[in-house]
């Protein structure tokens, strides 16, 4: 066959599209995903666009403008796209070009042209043009057109915003083959790191920190289906809240030497935002940082610094409220702190070593927490989603558009699952199976998708006899056994007396808690037996859950004659 006969691969990448910033990533031929850095040499592209003369500037250069030539430049438009007017909070676009009415929706108003009248842009256009930058990047980088995109967005983009999205998109030319959840896409782009094709079933919990909010979303990945759990948001917290901090810390620093509050000029103060927010990344790395602005207001320059453990104590509200966000959502998901397996961080803003420790806190040592500070094989959490959505733009690359519509994998499904884990509990009618009997074996997790079936053998009796099998709700609970400060100071031999009563803000004073998981029945839904069962002989247990929840239970000896089979309404 010649190159010519050949099926052409089509060009494919994935999209981060934040409200700070957005990213592009394209799947190698090995599989791996990767972050493409545009021309300025960012891969955090930060989702801006200014008018500058005759001239659009985008990403940093852009966001460079919001001290110069700040009605001119837009910024945190993402999440106004089909919303109206009414239903915007126009607080991020402070110091930016300002929302306006425009019909139905919101548009800014900008000197596009040195020479016209400013010029009426809709978040629409502007979404048009920010995804054709970043389409253009992608084409630079890698030699040729693209042909299509997967684009990440939040769980509560709403059906007109993802409509209103995909036309925006296919306005520069470039097909959305499908839109995702960012939590699912930060999970695809660990889960593609696996040896395995089908990860094993667990829970997960997607926390990611962006720039003008944060959300968290509980996922159960059960047989390689995602279910989404429960979901929740703070549109209040967000690395900027994080960067205010430092202005205001600093703010007052030079109103001291200085008698001026630089936060009382706009142009003093957007300056001063934008160095608070690089000293805060450099104190995600370095226990202290330095701050250098020349003419920060009223022509003084000012020259300062700040160790970590200060601006953690100026920041611990915040962290404290992504905490809050952590605990409120598993509870959501009507779940306790012990049954989520696995904590991924995404978001810029989960680089504060901070935020990472603090969640760890919350969990188990066992529970592993990806973020740079807590673990080191950690993705970049800015980067998930981009990487997310670049794996699943090569697995759809050929399908049909009617296919990618029907496909269930691996975009999130919201399936009929079982509310509760199902066990078995193997006893002897007589007693006689003594410690077996206290055993329970969870069988299906809850929030499993249904249908399903699991199978399962067991030895049956020690004895010989009869063998009870009862199958049913099983009940996990974390019961907390966080020793008291009594109990601590006699395992320490400290007399509480003596404890340090330094009021200055301690890296691990925040107690972990130490948990203990108890599995019980709760009920019994019901029971088979098997007679004169062999000594050691095997017993095999099946259950099938059909998609209205009925379930048909079958046991049988193995290598035996006949069994038994029962079915319970769902
Ligand atoms: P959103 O949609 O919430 O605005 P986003 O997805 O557009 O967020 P991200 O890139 O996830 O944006 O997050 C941007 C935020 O992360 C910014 O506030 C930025 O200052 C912060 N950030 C980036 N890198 C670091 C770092 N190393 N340490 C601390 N914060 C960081």
């Amino acid at each position: 066959m010649s190159d010519s006969d050949e099926p052409q691969q089509k060009t494919v990448i994935g999209i981060a599209f934040g409200n700070s910033n957005s990213s592009i990533a394209f799947t190698g031929p090995d599989g791996k995903a990767e972050v493409i850095a545009n021309e300025e040499g960012d891969r955090q592209i930060p989702s801006v666009l200014s008018y500058v003369g005759d001239e659009e500037y985008h990403g940093a250069q852009a966001k460079s403008h919001l001290v110069r030539n700040p009605r001119n430049t837009i910024a945190f438009f993402r999440d106004y796209l089909g919303k109206s007017f009414a239903a915007v909070d126009p607080t991020n676009a402070h110091s930016s070009a300002h929302p306006i009415q425009h019909d139905t929706g919101v548009a800014f108003s900008v000197q596009e042209k040195t020479d016209e009248d400013p010029a009426t842009l809709t978040v629409s256009e502007v979404t048009t043009r920010h995804i054709k930058r970043l389409s253009d990047s992608a084409a630079d980088f890698l030699g040729k057109p693209i042909d299509g995109c997967v684009i990440t967005v939040p769980t509560d983009f709403s059906e007109s915003q993802r409509k209103l999205l995909s036309e925006a998109s296919k306005g520069c030319g470039l097909t959305v083959l499908q839109i995702i959840h960012e939590p699912v896409a930060a999970l695809l782009a660990y889960a593609a790191r696996e040896e395995t094709s089908h990860p094993g079933d667990k829970t997960v919990l997607v926390v990611d920190v962006g720039g003008t909010r944060t959300d968290a979303a509980v996922i159960a990945a059960r047989g390689g289906m995602y279910t989404l759990l429960a979901t929740q948001h703070d549109y209040e917290l967000g690395g900027r809240q994080f960067d205010e901090v430092l202005v205001d810390h600093f703010s007052k620093e030079f109103m001291k030497k200085h008698k001026t509050d630089p936060r009382e000029n706009e142009r003093s103060l957007a300056k001063l935002r934008l160095e608070c927010e690089n000293t805060k990344k450099t104190l995600s790395l370095s226990t202290s940082s330095q701050i250098s602005i020349e003419s920060l207001a009223d022509g003084f320059d000012f020259h300062s610094s700040v160790n970590r453990l200060r601006y953690e104590l100026l920041s611990k509200k915040l962290v404290d409220q992504v905490v809050g966000l952590v605990e409120s959502v598993v509870k959501k998901a009507d779940m306790d702190l012990m049954d989520i397996n696995e904590v991924i961080l995404a978001g810029g803003t989960s680089h504060t070593p901070k935020v990472a420790t603090r969640i760890q806190q919350l969990f188990p040592s066992t529970t592993v927490v990806q973020s740079p500070a807590t673990s080191t094989t950690a993705i970049n959490p800015a980067e998930l989603c981009a990487r997310g959505a670049a794996i699943q733009a090569s697995l759809i690359a050929e399908f049909e558009a009617e296919d990618i519509e029907q496909s269930t994998h691996p975009a999130v499904t919201v399936t009929p699952h079982l509310t509760k884990s199902l066990g078995v509990v193997i006893a002897s009618p007589t007693g006689t199976n003594d410690k077996a009997e206290d055993k329970v074996y969870v069988f299906l997790e809850s929030e499993t998708a249904v249908p399903a079936r699991r199978t399962a053998t067991f030895i049956g009796t020690r004895e010989g006899g009869d063998v009870l099998i009862r199958i049913v709700e099983v009940r996990k609970e974390s019961v907390d056994v966080t020793p008291t400060k009594e109990e601590k100071a006699k395992i320490n031999g400290v007399n509480e007396d003596d404890e340090d009563d330094d009021e200055d803000f301690d890296e691990d004073d925040e107690d972990e808690k130490v948990f203990k998981r108890v599995t019980e029945v709760e009920r019994v839904i019901a029971e088979a037996e098997l007679k004169d069962v062999k000594k050691g002989a095997k017993v095999e247990v099946m259950l099938n859950v059909a998609g209205d929840l009925t379930l048909t239970v079958t046991a049988r000896v193995v290598g035996g004659q006949g069994g038994v089979r029962g079915t319970v309404p769902g």
